[in-house]
């Protein structure tokens, strides 16, 4: 049984969002137990829960009562490394800062502001079978197990030598040097399609890793399979909109954060399938 913990001190960081080229400033605070993850934009609280997923393309989005924040899945995915359950994260602007393209700016500054223990124990989400969602070559599933592991396999139909799988177990210290330094990807081909349609007006060579198929990278890879530990690390990002400790096996080909949340959506519909603790 683990607690839940929340933050020792506020933090500050500001940056450019990759798809809309906005600035944004946050401020994340500590919260209160049993607060969860919750944005705070324009006097709108906004819990960074399954339910308010307005967009999944690209990115992750939140929404609710006119209110809108996007690409918010790395900043979550390195609370949820970091076992911070409840956090106050204000925002100004409309989008999470890309900073280089991973989460490991996130997780320096949460671990330099420090980590806080508090009294009551962390919801716990386990399984008693299996959930799968699937969409033409894509799956995503969910099985019961003892800890928290996440299995991502690439595939592209333009790059053969991309099709790779990478596991991730359990552990602060496998995520801080596996899963967090991961930047975000695209290739070559993709980068005018998604300027012309208004995406990645903030993106560049500083935060996203551009490859040419078959093996030429906008610069040196941080890790082996880097753009593999990326999905890994989106993975983990989109299933923390659960706001619950994990207790399962994920294995997921080809996803991207519409599936992601699809199956974040139904673990949270499995009636009698889950045990929340
Ligand atoms: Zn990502």
């Amino acid at each position: 049984m683990t607690n839940q913990h929340t933050l020792k001190q506020p933090l500050s960081l500001e940056g450019v969002g990759i798809h809309s080229g906005k600035w944004a400033k946050l401020k994340i605070e500590p919260a209160p137990e049993n607060f969860g993850r919750q944005f705070h934009i324009n006097g709108v609280f906004l819990p960074a829960q399954v339910e308010y997923v307005v967009d999944t393309s690209r990115c992750t989005t939140l929404g609710r009562d006119g209110v809108k924040i996007s690409t918010v899945e790395h900043l979550l995915s390195a609370l949820y490394a970091l076992k911070i359950d409840n956090a106050l994260i204000h925002v100004e602007g409309i989008e999470i800062p890309i900073l280089d393209g991973s989460a490991l700016p996130f997780v320096e500054a949460l671990l330099e502001a420090g980590v806080q223990e508090q009294p009551s124990p962390a919801r716990v989400l386990g399984l008693q079978k299996m959930v799968m969602v699937q969409e033409r070559n894509m799956t995503a599933c969910a099985k019961p197990a003892e800890t928290y592991t996440v299995t991502a396999t690439t595939e592209f139909d333009s790059w053969s030598e991309g099709g790779v799988t990478c596991t991730f177990q359990e552990g602060a210290d496998a995520y801080l040097t596996q899963v967090a330094p991961a930047r975000t990807f695209a290739f070559d081909f993709e980068v005018r399609q998604l300027l012309e349609s208004g995406m990645a007006q903030g993106g560049s060579l500083d935060n996203c890793l551009i490859i040419t198929p078959p093996n030429t990278f906008s610069s040196p890879l941080r890790l082996e399979r880097e753009w593999c530990w990326h999905k890994v690390l989106d993975i983990m990002g989109d299933l923390a909109l659960l706001n619950a400790r994990l207790q399962m096996a994920i294995s997921a080909t080809r996803t991207g954060h519409r599936l992601n949340v699809r199956l974040a959506q139904a673990l949270l519909a499995q009636v009698g399938a889950r045990t929340i603790t």
